[in-house]
């Protein structure tokens, strides 16, 4: 499966001079939304990292995934998966569990993103869910931003990493980019305007 070119096609990876989220400038920038504004294509990438889950031996009973990015990747995973689809959303200093929604003792969740960058947000969520009592078994993500070892890859975590290197991370692929600070940036010195994608107008 060439997941960078689904992505490419879905206009979820863009080429060019952006601004990322970390402040740095990059050629290329992930607008994962994008990727999952087709239901058949998201099917399609779900369906392909529930088979990796499956494949692991690794039991799920429930995903969970950080409002708002990780909702729609989460909920696909649970349907490929024929598991329960819950979220956490941020309130002031944290994540937490609203709406009704509820983790037994010990139950076995996985953590589910669209994209995995150091894995941040991901680590805010199972903190709230071990708190509650459940156990988070494994994270996963259809993209990865490269900082974190996926399940399969030879590649090590570097040092922004924040997911526990004891617990299973998978994605269907590594998407490292160059990055420059704004000062460093070649395409800057080159007279070029970095936009941030998925801002007004971008
Ligand atoms: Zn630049």
């Amino acid at each position: 499966m060439d997941v960078e070119n689904i992505y490419k096609e879905a206009e979820a990876l863009l080429e060019g001079h952006f601004i990322l989220s970390s402040g740095n400038h990059s050629n290329r920038y992930l607008q994962s939304a994008k990727v999952l504004e087709d239901p058949k294509r998201a099917k399609l990438l779900a369906d392909a990292l529930a088979k990796m889950i499956q494949e692991s031996g690794i039991e799920v009973e429930t995903i969970c995934a950080p409002a708002l990015g990780g909702i729609l990747a989460g909920y696909e995973l649970a349907r490929s998966l024929g598991v329960r689809s819950i979220f956490v959303e941020r309130k002031e200093g944290g994540m937490e569990l609203r709406r009704g929604f509820q983790v037994k003792k010990d139950e076995k969740i996985l953590i589910c993103e669209d994209i995995i960058t150091t894995g941040g947000s991901a680590m805010e969520a199972s903190k709230i869910i071990e708190e509650l009592g459940a156990n988070v078994v494994a994270f996963a993500s259809l993209a990865n931003r490269g900082f974190c070892k996926r399940d399969g890859s030879t590649s090590q975590s570097k040092p922004e990493c924040k997911l526990p290197c004891d617990t299973p991370f998978f994605a269907l692929d590594d998407f490292t980019f160059e990055m420059y600070t704004p000062q460093e940036c070649p395409m800057c010195k080159e007279g070029s305007i970095a936009i941030k994608p998925g801002s007004r107008n971008n």
